[in-house]
């Protein structure tokens, strides 16, 4: 499936909730969920109910556009999750969490899980003093992530780390001046502060 390259915002109008995909943007009053708070499209203000399946689907839904994943990979992480010991659930948001892309972002590097793809992408971060440029990349236990020093947005890095609009979770160490940090630990479910219920996707999949 294409990823997707649409208005932004209209995802979070869908979900009815700041997703926070865009950045600086959603911290102010232009964000489309203060403005407009309803699903989008010629009958978004007339949806009727939602089945069960519907909310389910809508929870599944969620975490992909947070986390900025498309279905197939979704589906692998699911798969996955399933394998490990634990419950399926959490491995799930688990390892969404232990992706580059989004250490980058919980790390305060970038402003946006967008913006954080494609800084690793574009060959910006190196981990434990390799480059990586795969945002799907999952870190371990004692992994560095950190800016390289030939990089050429440690003014934007710095003016992200300086807007300081998220604190960094728990269970990673960050070293702003060396724009570097560290997995202390993987994620626990309480780390993971999204509005987002694992058990509905799970019992979404197990049908
Ligand atoms: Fe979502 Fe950000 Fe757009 Fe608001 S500004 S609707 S939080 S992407």
């Amino acid at each position: 499936m294409a990823r997707y390259h649409d208005a932004k915002c209209r995802l979070c109008r869908r979900e009815g909730m700041k997703l926070f995909l865009k950045g600086a943007r959603c911290f102010t009053d232009k964000c489309a969920i203060e403005r407009r708070n309803y699903p989008p499209g010629q009958h978004g203000l007339n949806r009727g109910k939602p089945t069960q399946f519907g909310i389910q689907l809508r929870e599944k839904q969620k975490a992909k556009r947070i986390y900025g994943v498309v279905e197939g990979q979704f589906r692998r992480y699911f798969h996955e999750a399933e394998r490990e010991k634990g419950v399926t659930g959490e491995n799930l948001l688990k390892l969404l969490e232990c992706r580059l892309d989004n250490v980058v972002y919980r790390l305060g590097f970038a402003a946006s899980r967008r913006e954080s793809r494609q800084m690793v992408a574009h060959g910006h971060y190196q981990v434990n003093g390799r480059k990586v440029s795969v945002p799907s990349f999952l870190v371990s236990v004692g992994d560095v992530v950190q800016l390289r020093t030939t990089s050429k947005l440690g003014a934007r890095v710095d003016d992200n780390l300086n807007a300081g609009r998220g604190q960094v979770p728990q269970w990673l160490t960050l070293d702003p001046n060396e724009r570097k940090g560290t997995v202390r630990s993987l994620p626990l479910r309480e780390d993971i502060q999204i509005p987002v219920s694992e058990q509905l996707i799970v019992e979404l999949y197990s049908k």
